[in-house]
């Protein structure tokens, strides 16, 4: 099978990294999530380059695999999902900057207006351009309150409201802990809110809560972290593909002593005479620092000739060392997995104090990219 590489991505051999989008398992995850959903529509949130995985890449697998909804942050990242996705309604979750409205409706994209500066900016399109509106239920980030709502409905009914509202949502603060009460009360208002607006399709679940289904359906679900791999609860199996693969290569493979330090700082000292592989990788990429290891905190891990490694020391800026004292021969030239093969998005993050999304939104600009088709 022959996979196609971005040609934005610097050549194999001259990058120290090779990263592997599989877009058959973004599709696997969005069909997976679409069956959760129904009957209400699947979106796809592609926000931050795809959650890292290539807009373009992503938006144009999803939209042949049936997508016909997505969401991202800013007007620019709208356009490049239009080129793969002619026909598709996007959706600005970032909603409007002053003085955009024009530009955005000329760009046939759908800001989701979420106070009352950016309702009357958008209300000089006219009934031709639908935009969406959003109502805070509890995040206190984005959002209408339910007082505002309120106005904005009478205008509405009135027609007075000057644009058609396509979508009426909100966001979920904790969804990713089915258990925690903050849910069941933003469903509550989630539903008095919407009652204002009877004839327009709702929005409110994100991977978690698609994932749910049941009452946090309602019209259209806006999957993102789930559809790149990443697990939508916290603490649980995690029910989705694997989509990344992140391998680096060893540049060198040397001997140290016991009682030596690896790294900078000096954080880390060897217990035995070791064998380490040194990776051209490093925070540079987009690889967390705090993922390191010390005498105090065990790091990450790489995965070489089958074997999990830990990783020794600080992470530098271009490179990081691991202990392959126990794994079978490894030479200059050989591949160690960061990602894949059983690590996945949430391990990495956990060592790094992070989430998932970061892990993603974080991979580095100087990989070789290779996509699997879908
Ligand atoms: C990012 C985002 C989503 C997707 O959330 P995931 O947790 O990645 O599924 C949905 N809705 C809004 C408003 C968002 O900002």
């Amino acid at each position: 099978m022959t996979f196609s590489t971005s040609i934005t991505s610097p050549p194999a051999l001259e990058t120290g990294a090779l990263l592997t989008i599989d877009l058959g398992a973004i599709v696997s995850n969005w069909r997976h999530l679409a069956e959760r959903a129904s009957p209400a529509e699947c979106a796809a949130v592609v926000k931050a380059n795809a959650y890292g995985c290539g807009i373009t890449r992503v938006a144009g697998a999803l939209s042949a695999a049936g997508a016909k909804t997505f969401f991202v942050a800013h007007a620019f990242e709208g356009r490049e999902a239009r080129q793969a996705a002619p026909d598709a309604a996007i959706y600005v979750l970032n909603g409007l900057p002053p003085g955009g409205a024009a530009e955005m409706a000329a760009d046939r994209l759908r800001p989701v207006l979420g106070s009352m500066a950016e309702i009357e900016d958008w209300s000089i399109n006219g009934d031709a351009h639908p935009a969406a509106i959003h109502v805070d239920t509890g995040m206190n980030r984005l959002g209408l309150s339910h007082e505002e709502a309120k106005v904005v409905a009478e205008r509405h009914a009135s027609g007075r409201l000057g644009f058609s509202p396509s979508l009426f949502m909100s966001h979920l603060a904790c969804a990713d802990d089915p258990e925690h009460p903050l849910n069941a009360l933003q469903l509550d208002r989630f539903r008095q809110a919407r009652a204002l607006f009877p004839q327009v399709p709702a929005s409110l679940a994100n991977s978690a809560a698609t994932h749910q289904g049941g009452d946090w359906r309602f019209d259209l679900c806006r999957p993102g972290i789930a559809l790149y791999g990443g697990n939508p609860y916290v603490g649980s199996a995690n029910p989705m593909r694997p989509v990344v693969r992140l391998e680096a290569r060893v540049i060198q493979v040397r001997e140290a002593a016991a009682g030596d330090t690896v790294g900078y700082g000096a954080t880390q000292r060897l217990t035995r005479r070791s064998q380490l592989a040194i990776l051209s990788i490093g925070y540079a990429d987009g690889y967390f620092r705090l993922a390191g290891s010390s005498d105090a905190k065990a790091g990450a891990e790489a995965v070489i000739a089958g074997k999990r490694c830990p990783l020794v020391g600080r992470i530098s800026m271009d490179l990081m060392a691991v202990d392959i004292t126990d794994a079978p021969a490894v030479r200059r030239g050989d591949m160690a997995v960061l990602l894949g093969e059983g690590i996945d998005v949430d391990e990495v993050a956990a060592h790094a104090q992070t989430i998932g999304y970061e892990v993603l939104t974080d991979l580095g600009r100087r990989y070789h990219r290779i996509y699997r088709p879908a």
